[in-house]
């Protein structure tokens, strides 16, 4: 007769049940990890970041006379947003690929195509936010401007400014409390508006004191002398206003980390960090860090752009045939969920929540008012995860984004799905999802690559 032990489902903390070895190998792919946030803070940097790690392990980008040997290992890029990557398995591709697929873009602050304006001497940006964002977070913090311009005669000038210790950084106002009576009284929906969130740059004017638009004046100054462009050049401008400063260690023990863009960084350095260690893959291994997830996926750098058919007919030898081998592939959708929050602990359900430090959270389905909008994986997809992962001493627990009913969201596991491949939702259970400072604890996001490895060089 089974006893209590066995009968009764037992969730570990992973602190618990980690080797010591393994434990040291987490906090030092940390350290890797945090390198890669500092260093990608956009879809474009973390592409580039991306590339250059491959290329550093022997990854080629594709080219069409290119021998897809066993072992092979090749990229390409869509519009330097978006990368696939692959490494050729030893057994053919029609019998199915292995896919981790993260996200790489994160909710931020865009400029508007016209955004410099002065006001009363002060020199502002507007902008338009990228993404799912709470309004008041991004208010009284450092910002940096990350992004292209593409000046009138098509030259590129790369913009990054706000990172350095001896660069300036920029900022949105709130009000002072002492004034904010009326404004305590809206919701926090209200409060603060789109529309509104201004990003301050400059006070100093330049000129004859009878004369308009002197701070104005004297900011363009700067811009043309240091990047050579003129007010006109923002029309053809991608410029993105984050969070200023590094990753950082989160906590007295350090366990954690406090960064901007865990979503979905922490997915898409454990898929990249995976495939350039995986060891000799039967299956052909691919890496997807794609673009726009945070703002549905759409356009030629999302994950429903027909860019990936034409990377995988590449490796399949035509697109007919890639459609064959996405019926026998399995990917997984690699991509954060929200940690359950002691202190916000209305708004999940604790038997079906993820919690920090129990290792790599697996979503069935994700959705809203009753699943819709989700890939709702099947028993024998959370099965074959399971047993996987158990082999492969993955640490992993189930979740779903918060009570029934309570909100929802989606990833791009269901465009996978729609491509007729088997496809389910895993990845790093994080706090403050979205905020400009977000948290991950050091184990899961290790136990997140452990995973994804695992899937790259499974067996079975
Ligand atoms: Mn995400
Ligand atoms: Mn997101």
């Amino acid at each position: 007769m089974a006893d209590r032990e066995e009968l009764f489902f037992k969730k570990k903390n992973v602190y618990d049940t980690i080797s010591e070895d393994d434990r040291a190998r987490a906090f030092a792919y940390a350290g890797e990890y945090k390198r890669f946030l500092d260093s990608s803070k956009t879809e474009r940097e973390a592409v580039r970041e991306a590339v250059s790690l491959a290329e550093g392990m022997g990854f080629k980008r594709y080219a069409p006379d290119m021998e897809l040997a066993a072992g092979a290992k090749i990229y390409t890029t869509v519009a330097d947003k978006t990368v696939f990557l692959a490494v050729i398995g030893g057994r053919p591709i029609s019998e199915g690929v292995n896919i981790a697929a993260a996200h790489v873009d994160s909710p931020r602050l865009d400029l508007k195509q016209s955004p410099l304006y002065e006001d009363e001497g002060l020199a502002f940006f507007k902008t338009h936010y990228y993404g799912g964002i709470k309004k008041y977070q991004w208010v009284t913090l450092p910002l940096a401007l990350h992004g292209v311009v593409i000046r009138k005669d098509g030259s590129r000038a790369d913009i990054v400014i706000g990172e350095d210790e001896s660069d300036p950084v920029f900022l949105i106002t709130d009000l002072l409390p002492h004034l904010g009576k009326e404004q305590e009284k809206k919701t926090l929906g209200e409060a603060f508006t789109g529309e509104n969130l201004n990003i301050l740059l400059g006070s100093r004017p330049e000129g004859e004191e009878k004369e308009s638009d002197r701070v104005k004046l004297a900011v363009l100054r700067i811009l043309n002398e240091k990047y050579g462009l003129i007010e006109e050049d923002f029309l053809s401008a991608e410029l993105e206003a984050v969070p200023a400063g590094r990753a950082r260690d989160l906590g007295l023990d350090g366990s954690m980390i406090a960064a901007y863009g865990h979503d979905d960084r922490s997915c898409a350095f454990a898929a990249l960090r995976a495939l350039l260690d995986a060891r000799e893959p039967e299956r052909t291994a691919v890496c997807v860090l794609t673009d726009k997830e945070e703002i549905g996926s759409e356009g030629m750098t999302g994950m429903q752009s027909a860019a990936f058919e034409d990377f995988m007919s590449y490796l399949c030898g035509g697109l007919r045939h890639a459609g064959r081998t996405f019926s026998k592939s399995f990917c997984i959708s690699a991509d954060v969920c929200n940690a359950f929050d002691p202190c916000f602990p209305d708004v999940s359900e604790k038997n079906n929540s993820a919690f920090i430090n129990r290792g790599m959270a697996v979503m069935k389905y994700t959705g809203a008012r009753g699943k819709s909008g989700s890939n709702d994986a099947s028993a024998e997809t959370v099965g074959f995860l399971r047993r996987l992962f158990d082999e492969n001493g993955v640490a992993w627990q189930t979740t779903e984004l918060g009570k029934v009913d309570q909100g929802g969201g989606g990833t791009v596991a269901m465009y996978m799905a729609n491509r007729n491949i088997e496809t389910i939702d895993a990845g790093v259970p994080v706090l403050s999802m979205h905020a400009p400072f977000e948290v991950v604890s050091k184990l899961d996001c290790y136990m997140v690559y452990k995973g994804i490895r695992s899937l790259y060089e499974r067996k079975m």
